[in-house]
């Protein structure tokens, strides 16, 4: 299959045309402020990839083919820190008693933990109920301890688009991805983890973009 990469002008014309079929080229250049020469390139390439039709002295319809190219287009354009939410983070040393409170107050399923400001670990569900069976006294025991480590800690970044935070949560198998910000150190690369994106967020994007 084709992918039409289609430009933010683009999808703006495509939502007039779909408001006021049938509509002019004058029309939507009015709409959009801009020349009619200025479109014409625009308007080409949506009629030749069958997402507008032309009808001589009517105008311009929309038929839609590309719709599902248009739907990955769009959440292509959505950045994962547009969907991000708060990330919920303690310290090595907290101990594990301390994470299930946390988990249960800030109603999240994942913790992540960092230690001087740089992401260390993350602790999941999971990892409290394994260390539940292996019967550890979890008022000494630190998170440090059960959590899964860097360097296999999968992560993302604010300007990477929702769907490579889709495909790495799917291909990894996890629930969620810490959003981190590279920056170095005294020679050291600090990742400091600026929001969360889960299998919700995701979820809920969904949801959002099918209502529209
Ligand atoms: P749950 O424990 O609720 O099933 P996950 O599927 O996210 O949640 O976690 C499964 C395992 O993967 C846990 O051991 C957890 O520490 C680890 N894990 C969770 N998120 C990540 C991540 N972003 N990168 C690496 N490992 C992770």
């Amino acid at each position: 299959m084709i992918t039409i990469e289609l430009s933010k002008r683009q999808q703006r014309i495509i939502e007039i045309v779909k408001e006021s079929e049938p509509i002019t080229s004058e029309q939507i250049a009015s709409n959009l402020n801009v020349t009619r020469a200025t479109l014409r390139p625009d308007l080409a390439i949506l009629t030749m990839s069958g997402i507008l039709d032309a009808r001589p002295k009517v105008g311009y319809f929309y038929l839609g083919k590309a719709e599902v190219n248009l739907f990955s287009q769009q959440i292509k354009n959505i950045k994962v820190s547009d969907i991000m939410s708060v990330p919920s983070i303690v310290s090595e040393d907290t101990s594990v008693y301390e994470a299930i409170v946390t988990l249960f107050l800030e109603d999240v399923g994942t913790i992540f933990v960092a230690s001087n400001g740089s992401l260390t670990g993350v602790v999941s569900r999971k990892d409290f109920l394994k260390s539940a069976i292996g019967g550890i006294d979890i008022n000494k025991v630190p998170v440090g301890m059960i959590m899964t480590r860097r360097p296999n800690i999968i992560t993302v970044m604010g300007e990477e688009n929702v769907l490579h935070a889709a495909v790495k949560i799917i291909e990894h198998e996890v629930d969620s991805l810490p959003v981190i910000e590279k920056t170095v150190v005294d020679g050291k690369e600090n990742l400091k983890v600026i929001g969360k994106v889960s299998k919700s967020n995701i979820t809920k994007l969904f949801m959002e973009l099918c209502k529209e």
